[in-house]
């Protein structure tokens, strides 16, 4: 038999991947390929099953402990002769997504003349804009490092946010904080903000109407925090600053652009929670990430 042409195997296969996520099988697959990823950079795959703590390894022994705010993520070793990201040539990677767009209009925003974060902040003000004012406690505006050079977006404050005023405080938010850990950073470290900054009643997911009037600060943050690579933690997220309908999981885990800068969306912690077995996703979207800020895994003892 002739060999196939490796365009024909690769549409082949895609053929067949797609057969299998129509058939919910797709999970199966995945934490295959994630195991296939996770060598590639020489890290410990995770195990399926295991809390994120165990999942995932532990930090580098150079990893920040500080509690400082303004602690920058380690500047290089930063790849130096490929600006661009180079594509897995892993055939069980997810293929890059054609998204559909929905709108121009984050895309459209013209950039505040001087601005800052503290004058995004002045701007909300104690803001009545949308409904949400009508029951939220705190405005959660955003925790960490205003010049991280990886962001994190979430959806919206809930209720412990909503008490503190402070992003991803409540169950989700310790499990983003050990993802973070896992990268060998520290929370402080990166920037966390959400789409909306007021809590939606019931935890519901905000509304269009809502994401115009609160979606443009969060781009204004994002223009001047500036970073390297912003991860969206959920669909709300992803879709919000991609400005599409298509669903997360068409596009989790491959590179988009966001004004210019690499956006990777990936599950939510909540979703996380409700559903351990995607944990081994998120780690693979995770060490992608963590390749493109040249940030290493920590070696296992064994290897
Ligand atoms: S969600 Fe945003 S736009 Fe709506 S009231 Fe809160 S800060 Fe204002």
């Amino acid at each position: 038999m002739p060999p196939i042409p490796p365009e024909a195997l690769r549409e082949k296969i895609k053929q067949r991947l797609s057969f299998y996520e129509d058939l919910g099988l797709a999970p199966f697959y995945c934490t295959r390929s994630a195991f296939v990823g996770a060598s590639r950079i020489g890290g410990t795959a995770p195990q399926l099953g295991t809390q994120m703590s165990t999942q995932m390894p532990a930090p580098k022994s150079t990893a920040k402990t500080s509690n400082s705010q303004t602690t920058p993520i380690p500047t290089p070793p930063m790849p130096t002769t490929s600006p661009s990201f180079t594509p897995s040539t892993n055939p069980l990677d997810p293929f890059p997504t054609t998204l559909q767009k929905n709108s121009n209009f984050f895309d459209q925003l013209e950039r505040v003349e001087n601005d800052s974060l503290l004058k995004i902040r002045d701007d909300i003000g104690d803001c009545t804009r949308c409904r949400l004012h009508k029951t939220r406690h705190h405005i959660v505006f955003a925790d960490g490092n205003p010049k991280a050079q990886l962001v994190f977006v979430g959806e919206g404050p809930g209720a412990d946010e909503d008490a503190t005023g402070i992003p991803f405080v409540g169950r989700a938010g310790k499990l983003l904080t050990q993802m973070i850990q896992a990268m060998g950073l520290q929370r402080e470290d990166v920037y966390i903000c959400n789409v909306v900054k007021c809590r939606p009643p019931e935890n519901r997911q905000p509304q269009p109407d809502e994401v115009a009037t609160c979606g443009p600060y969060l781009v204004r943050q994002l223009e001047v925090v500036n970073p390297k690579v912003i991860v969206c933690l959920g669909a709300t997220a992803a879709q919000t600053l991609l400005e599409t309908t298509t669903g997360i999981s068409k596009f989790r885990g491959q590179w988009q652009d966001f004004r210019g800068k690499k956006l990777l969306a990936t599950y939510h912690p909540a979703y996380l929670l409700r559903n351990p077995a995607a944990k081994s996703e998120v780690w693979k979207d995770l060490q992608k990430v963590m390749a493109e800020l040249g940030l290493e895994l920590k070696k296992s003892k064994s290897s």
